[in-house]
């Protein structure tokens, strides 16, 4: 049995988020992220999967209790935050890229984290060109680096996301349903290099994923969360029938998002 504890490297404590509307986005929960994991939040639309993301990197504030991260303790001011958020980087599930603008440019834009947003209206340094041509490469990308992003395939535009968040050179990734819109077999494709790059580079990685069957591919642990609470917490051989019952209702096994193949 591997009795060697996990590092923690980022927790919250009591956390909860009520939306100015009144609706509950995240209930109390204590939530903890370990170093170098990769970690799946699984759950049904609406469940709070996106809020608890963003709580983490304070995109989405806080109603109650506090994060803390092993660098910097307790996030409890602005420069504390800042500093998170700078080796914070984000995937999203519409890739959120300039479209008329090249793959390069799209990457370059994860260096703003460490320029601040006046960088775009300068010249980027040759150190920055490097690291985000770098990037390009490792996605296997290098020779779309002067493409229109808008030229690119799905699946393409996905891995120009992934250079960025790797171009900024982040100790964690937020990864926010990434392959959503793609089709099954380039989803694998992209959480299999989104997973490799990370070993490489000992990144933690929190992703949210519907597809449970990509969630137990590739999760070191999974969350489950319903109505905005932590219901599981295991790895996939852990997630029986039951729990994915409790987790998206009797017609589990007829649920669309939970469909997938590999
Ligand atoms: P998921 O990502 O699992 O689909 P979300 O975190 O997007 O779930 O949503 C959780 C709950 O919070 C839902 O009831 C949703 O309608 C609500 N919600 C999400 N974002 C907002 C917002 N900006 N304002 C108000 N309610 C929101
Ligand atoms: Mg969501």
């Amino acid at each position: 049995m591997n009795t060697i504890k996990p590092i923690i490297f980022l927790s919250a404590k009591n956390a909860s988020v009520q939306y100015p509307n009144g609706v509950i986005g995240m209930q109390a929960s204590d939530i903890e992220i370990y170093d170098g994991q990769l970690t799946v939040l699984i759950g049904p639309s609406g469940a709070g999967k996106s809020t608890m993301l963003r709580t983490l990197n304070g995109i989405v504030p806080l109603s109650t209790g506090s994060i803390s991260t092993k660098k910097h303790g307790k996030l409890s001011d602005k420069k504390s935050w800042r500093s998170h958020q700078r080796r914070t980087a984000m995937i999203f599930q519409q890739h959120q890229l300039i479209g008329r603008q090249s793959a390069l440019h799209n990457v370059l834009l994860g260096r703003v984290a460490h320029h601040g947003n006046l960088q775009c209206l300068m010249p980027w340094s040759k150190k920055d060109k490097i690291i985000a041509l770098e990037a390009l490469d490792r996605v296997g990308l290098l020779n779309k680096s002067l493409e229109r992003v808008s030229n690119l395939s799905g699946g393409e535009m996905q891995r120009v996301g992934i250079a960025r968040a790797f171009a900024q050179e982040p100790d964690i990734i937020l990864a926010d349903e990434p392959v959503a819109s793609l089709d099954p077999a380039i989803s694998v494709k992209i959480l299999s290099l989104l997973n490799d790059i990370c070993i490489e580079k000992s990144i933690t990685v929190v992703v949210s994923l519907h597809q449970v069957d990509l969630a137990k591919k590739f999760a070191d642990r999974l969350l489950g969360i319903s109505a905005g609470k932590i219901i599981f917490e295991g790895g996939g051989g852990d997630l029986t029938f039951e729990i994915l019952k409790d987790l998206y209702g009797d017609n589990y096994s007829n649920h669309p998002e939970t469909q997938t193949a590999e």
